[in-house]
């Protein structure tokens, strides 16, 4: 089946993008890969990879701490990163961006700085039905030893937030409202701007999980009023072990910082450290300085390829893929929200989906089969898990052809 043109109406060059791509070109069991699971993790175009190369090669030194040349260089490129940061999320200041591990160690900052500092007995949190383990279990955590209470915002059939629910479980005592922008397992984008603005309504602090949101959409944390907002840079087509957490400077000011450390203090005696400025109060230890670099090209080149342009073409790709697969008999989608970002989660009738990943792999297929790090949203479905093919701006739509074709084949195997 080819693709109309009229389809593909943005003109999206993805030939042009794909030759960015290296680990793309490859054959997969003898067919040319597909990848479809960037969810999971992004590819690296080469000016990532060149990036970090030449850090090693070239750059190679400890940051912060050294007078010599090499230290002034890997220094001046890893700070550079949190410019780009600050710009990618229109944060006011540099300080407003912490370098964590990824989005899991930003919401886990937050727990143990913020949480520990303000969360009490009786006080309450609350996250939503959509949300990935790491903005579960932080919270639960922090809930348990300080004996406040979880609360959970329900969501619809189409895996949709029931924001009149959400208003009903905001009172006095909540601290904080911590939600994704946008599913991993289902591709709900969430109106965290009216989200946010619930909370503030209560006097609650909001922190958005942004892990899924920063590859496929223009980020602004001012347009948001969000509190704190995090991203991982090996979803946005960085490396990994490297990530943004972004707070309002008079909260992070307040905070107490996460580990101890060198670079996060201004003094040490035996008797008492005095602590850093923000951001470095929180980045104690030597960082992922390659990683910090290599997130620098990253964001430059999603910056570059313009993040407007790279949704309008996902969601073109996202209506030519929802209406193939629907014409797949047996087969239900599972996540059907009125907005949502370029996520296939489906189940097949009497098909594991291990069994469906499997197959589809002999034929150069990679998907992900699970539950996709977000247990209750399976459960509320009443299913083990999904296969999801989750997009970038890099797939095509000849790949979703062959997707659709190799799950037909995988019918016939099971059928
Ligand atoms: N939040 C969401 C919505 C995710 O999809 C993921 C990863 O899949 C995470 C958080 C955790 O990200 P990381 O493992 O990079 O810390």
């Amino acid at each position: 089946m080819s693709t109309p043109r009229s389809m593909l109406e943005t003109g999206f060059d993805v030939e042009k993008v794909r030759e960015d791509f290296p680990v793309l070109k490859q054959t997969i069991h003898a067919k040319p890969l597909v990848y479809l699971d960037s969810a999971a993790t992004a590819q690296k175009p080469f000016v990532v990879i060149d990036a970090i190369r030449k850090f090693h090669e070239v750059d190679c030194a400890n940051i912060h701490r050294g007078v010599h040349e090499l230290s002034q260089r890997s220094t001046a490129a890893y700070e550079e990163t949190r410019g780009k940061a600050k710009r990618f999320l229109n944060a006011r200041s540099r300080s407003e961006v912490i370098f964590v591990r990824g989005t899991t160690e930003g919401i886990n900052l937050v727990a143990s700085t913020w949480g520990r500092q303000n969360v009490s007995k009786g006080d309450e949190i609350i996250i939503s039905a959509l949300e990935h383990h790491s903005n579960i279990v932080p919270w639960q955590m922090l809930c348990e030893e300080k004996d406040a209470t979880l609360r959970v915002i329900p969501m619809n059939d189409r895996g949709e937030l029931i924001l009149e629910e959400y208003e009903k479980l905001l009172g006095p005592r909540t601290r904080l409202v911590a939600v994704g922008h946008v599913s991993n397992a289902l591709g709900t984008i969430n109106p965290v701007r009216a989200i946010v603005d619930m909370a503030h309504g209560v006097g609650a602090l909001a922190l958005i999980d942004g892990a899924q949101a920063a590859p496929h959409m223009k980020i602004d944390v001012g347009l948001l009023d969000a509190d704190f907002y995090t991203f991982s840079g090996h979803k946005v087509f960085g490396p990994t072990g490297i990530g943004v957490l972004y707070g309002k400077a008079k909260l992070l000011d307040a905070m107490p910082p996460y580990q101890g450390g060198g670079d996060m203090i201004r003094t040490v005696t035996f008797e008492k450290t005095t602590y850093n400025e923000v951001p470095y109060k929180f980045e104690a230890g030597t960082p992922n300085i390659a990683g910090g670099i290599g997130m620098g090209a990253a964001l430059d080149y999603v910056t570059n390829l313009g993040l407007d342009r790279i949704a309008a073409y996902e969601h073109e790709l996202l209506v030519y893929g929802t209406q193939l697969l629907s014409r797949i008999p047996g087969l239900r989608m599972i996540g059907t929200a009125r907005e949502k970002a370029a996520v296939l989660s489906f189940v097949i009738d009497g098909i594991h989906p291990h069994d469906i990943g499997t197959v589809l792999d002999r034929m150069g297929i990679a998907v992900r089969t699970g539950h996709h790090c977000a247990q209750p949203v399976m459960d509320w479905f009443r299913i083990p898990a999904t296969t999801r093919a989750s997009l970038a701006f890099y797939n095509t739509t000849s790949e979703l052809d062959a997707l659709a074709d190799g799950l037909r084949k995988v019918k016939e195997v099971f059928g």
